[in-house]
């Protein structure tokens, strides 16, 4: 069985990327018989957006450090009632984490 480079059409951004020989034989490995319809970047993109841990871009919502009082942001949106520490009190409070 024989593979050949291919040029295949990035469905997303438009790019020609190469799919090559030894790319397919994983992809048949794996059992998937259909090319890739994104180039690398794309498909890079698209996995660090499904898992939420891309780093940059994660969403952070203002809240108050009820220790200190301080403005502080945090990865997950304050509920009422819910005590929300700045970095630093978070460890004082969570000393085992
Ligand atoms: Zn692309
Ligand atoms: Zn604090």
């Amino acid at each position: 069985m024989s593979f050949q480079d291919k040029s295949v059409h990035c469905s997303v951004c438009g790019t020609i990327f190469s799919f090559s020989a030894e790319e397919q034989g994983v992809f048949q490995s794996w059992g998937c018989t259909n090319e890739p319809k994104r180039c690398p970047s794309c498909r890079q993109s698209r996995k660090s957006a499904r898992h939420g841990n891309g780093g940059s871009d994660r969403r952070m919502f203002r809240a108050i450090c009820a220790d200190c009082g301080r403005d502080t942001e945090v990865p997950f949106e304050p509920r009422r009632g819910r005590r929300v520490y700045c970095s630093d009190c978070y460890r004082k409070v969570r000393p085992n984490r």
